[in-house]
């Protein structure tokens, strides 16, 4: 199998919290000197993409702006392409700030034209509120990604921007426009941006129904890796193979050439 690129999920790949995955460092660091493109595409959208690089670097890993893709970078390059010039309610703080970045103005009113739902560990139900009025007001609806929770130490698990998506999808009746994965908006972007092959690039991720899902319907090789939400026995519940399997990202050099 020709492999030229390596696309990784973060959450649950490389780390867990707070927590590097052990070796995964080393192991990246290996497939970069055998010369794979590496890019991170997470759909994690609580912080700006500068964010998510500095923590992978303070948890020892070589990683780079234009190889990271986050669900907040994906939402504000959205924004600036299909809605121009309309203002923005966003949850968490980072996300503002990717938002603001890109040029969005944010507005955290019932008068946003925009609302992006995505996590807030500041969650509150003030914010909900306003979320909910500016969207049956005629905002548009968008949220990072429909993850319903997402891995922390000790195999505990938190709920994730999907829970907050579904608040406001219950509440209001609509139906957001979702940019991180298993939709293929910011893979496609990487695609564009760096000139993959799809054919040629596998997708690393311990999640079936959105980084596996992606990978199948976009022409991608995928390994699923069992360090994070999904178990090995959903692979067969959900019908979703990969072409790889492993117990972490630290043993993918040994199965690539
Ligand atoms: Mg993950």
């Amino acid at each position: 199998m020709e492999i030229k690129n390596i696309i990784f999920d973060m959450d649950g790949v490389l780390h867990r919290g707070k927590t590097p995955i052990p070796d995964a460092a080393d192991a990246l660091g290996e497939l970069r000197k055998r010369g794979f493109g590496i890019f991170f595409l997470t759909n994690n959208g609580e912080h700006p993409r500068e964010f998510f690089v500095e923590r992978l670097r303070g948890f020892g890993f070589e990683a780079y702006v234009d190889e990271m893709y986050s669900s907040s970078y994906g939402t504000a390059r959205y924004i600036s392409e299909k809605f121009p010039g309309k203002s923005a309610f966003a949850f968490s703080r980072g996300m503002q700030e990717e938002l603001e970045k890109n040029g969005i103005k944010i507005d955290n009113s019932n008068k946003a034209e925009v609302v992006v739902a995505s996590l807030d560990v500041h969650l509150s139900y003030d914010k909900l509120v306003a979320a909910f009025q500016a969207i049956i007001g005629g905002g548009v609806f968008l949220a990072s990604n429909e993850d319903a929770s997402y891995p922390v130490e000790n195999g505990v698990l938190k709920p994730g921007a999907g829970a907050i998506t579904a608040a406001l999808e219950k509440s209001t009746g609509r139906k957001p426009i979702i940019i991180g994965k298993p939709q293929p908006y910011l893979l496609d972007i990487i695609v564009k941006e760096h000139g993959l092959e799809k054919g040629k690039t596998l997708m690393v991720g311990d999640r079936l129904e959105t980084d596996i899902l992606m990978a199948k319907q976009e022409g991608l090789k995928s390994c699923f890796v069992l360090s994070g939400v999904s178990r090995k026995e959903e692979v067969e519940e959900t019908g979703l193979e990969p072409d790889f399997v492993l117990d972490s990202v630290a043993g993918l050099p040994g199965i690539l050439d």
